[in-house]
């Protein structure tokens, strides 16, 4: 029998790792996906589906298809449990079913589980926010946000506020996106002098998004991207709340904590916030029985790879804390990549305010970076299906990433911000002055980015569902 190669999860890493497995083992190992829903969502364009300017059908597609496209097999369940030593995962399929399937390599793409319930009144089902981290919840978004747009254009004044949700949450950049995309969709309406925008974020300095902020050399000057989003916050009149934790969300009433100020309240009457991440609730368990959660993840619930876990102060931080290969330092089978991998450590510094709160903005590990590790990981298992040690790496502090961040969908005169960045993890070993080659780092505002965040949603959904040429587009 051919080595078994399962993923869990087609999101950006899994799916990214399945199409690379598809040619690169292809003959010699057999793939299978397990992902509920058979949908791949290409989530960067949720932020247009919860303002109302593209329709929810336009960001995702089957799975099934694809995978039959490109002879990977495809179960359409969750993984519930991992059993590590003896190889097999224990799967809850679509149709109510157990099922057992066992593998010889073993890739944890699983993502995020929405943490709504850390805060409470927190979310668009129990809660009192909504939310643009799934289709569903981005079309609840929409129908809220329209809601509203209905008030303003009968003359009524309404504040709605954008941000995260929590004191440890991350995709801050999503956030800005939304938030920027409403602004831009109230002034396309002639109503945006009517309506009051908040933007409420943990982190420490605008314009942060978690990566310890951004700055670029321009003409010879070096700018931030915290006195760009300071100066885009500002022309747009919009009311920032920085380095605020969300601590609960009452109906019309959002309480938080900011470092350096006394706890407050902003009263709203529309709230898209983003929760905080944890690691999807799969169980670990050893070959006698007993529960290996513990070991195999850290308390959030992402898996712990080979990263330096080791407890250390901000200025120790090293860019080889980061994992290579996002392999599991007990097995040499098993790989997390994408969200689901432990970061070390955040990159940018937490604060705590003054009842003891941390406030931090945690890694993000974006599309982009998550496609890399997918495909990472898929040359390492291709490596090792082949009997050689697996050779491929890409820490976080090597590997580059490209952000288009949204700020108006419309391609006569929307804008984006470009943001360039080498290395993602700021390394200050390899860059002593600023832990990045600013002559790889750039940061710019235009039209020009919003056709780029246009055109790259059309070439990745090409590229996603394996039409001819895919392997050209990089991740
Ligand atoms: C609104 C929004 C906008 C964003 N915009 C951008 C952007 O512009 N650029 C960018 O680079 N990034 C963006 N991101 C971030 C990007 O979406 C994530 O970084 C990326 O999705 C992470 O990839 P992943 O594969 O780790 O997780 P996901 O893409 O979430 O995939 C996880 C997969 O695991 C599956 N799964 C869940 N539980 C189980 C289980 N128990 N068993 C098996 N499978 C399971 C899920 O169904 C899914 O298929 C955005 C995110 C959001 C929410």
């Amino acid at each position: 029998m051919k080595p078994q190669v399962v993923i869990l999860g087609a999101g950006f890493a899994g799916h990214t790792a399945a199409l690379h497995l598809s040619h690169l083992v292809r003959g010699k190992a057999d793939v299978t996906v397990v992902a509920p829903r058979n949908r791949f969502t290409w989530f960067p364009s949720l932020i247009w589906v919860g303002t109302g300017t593209m329709s929810p059908d336009d960001v995702h597609f089957e799975l099934a298809p694809v995978y039959e496209k490109i002879g990977v097999s495809y179960v359409d369940g969750r993984a519930t449990t991992i059993k590590p030593d003896d190889r097999e995962v224990t799967v809850q399929t679509a149709s109510g079913e157990e099922r057992m399937i066992a593998y010889d390599f073993l890739l944890n793409a699983t993502g995020p589980y929405l943490n709504f319930e850390a805060t409470p009144g927190l979310g668009p089902s129990t809660g009192n926010t909504t939310s643009v981290c799934s289709v569903e919840h981005a079309v609840e978004a929409r129908d809220r946000y329209l809601d509203v747009v209905r008030e303003l254009k009968a003359g009524k004044r309404r504040r709605i506020v954008v941000g995260v949700g929590h004191a440890g949450a991350t995709c801050e950049g999503a956030a800005f996106e939304y938030l920027m995309n409403v602004d831009a969709d109230l002034r396309a309406r002639g109503i945006r002098d009517a309506a009051e925008l908040v933007w409420v974020t943990n982190e420490p300095e605008a314009g942060d998004f978690g990566v310890d902020g951004i700055e670029a050399i321009k003409r010879g000057v070096l700018v931030t991207g915290a006195s760009l989003v300071r100066m885009i916050l500002d022309e747009a009149r919009i009311v920032p709340k920085i380095a605020a934790g969300v601590t609960k969300v009452d109906p019309g009433v959002l309480h938080y904590e900011q470092i350096g100020e006394d706890p407050g309240t902003i009263e709203y009457d529309l709230a898209m916030l983003i929760p905080q991440f944890r690691g999807i609730p799969i169980k670990y368990v050893a070959s006698d029985g007993s529960d290996i959660s513990e070991k195999m993840t850290v308390p959030s619930g992402f898996m712990r790879v080979d990263a330096d876990y080791t407890p250390k102060g901000f200025s120790e931080y090293r860019g080889a804390d980061w994992p290579a290969k996002y392999l599991s330092p007990h097995y040499d089978n098993v790989y997390a990549a994408g969200i689901a991998f432990a970061p070390p450590h955040p990159m940018s510094k937490g604060k705590k305010a003054a009842s003891g709160l941390a406030i931090a903005a945690m890694p993000p590990r974006t599309g982009m970076a998550s496609g890399i590790m997918g495909r990472t990981v898929a040359e390492n298992i291709a490596q090792q299906v082949s009997g050689e040690a697996p050779t491929h790496h890409a820490r976080m502090s090597e590997m580059p990433a490209a952000c288009i961040a949204s700020m108006g969908k419309s391609i006569w005169n929307g804008s984006a911000a470009s943001i360039i960045m080498t290395p993602v993890a700021r390394d200050y070993e390899r860059y002593p002055e600023h832990g990045r080659d600013l002559a790889l780092c750039d940061l710019d505002v235009g039209l020009a980015g919003a056709w780029t965040k246009r055109a790259l949603h059309s070439a990745f959904l090409w590229k996603l569902q394996a039409k001819p040429g895919w392997q050209l587009i990089p991740e």
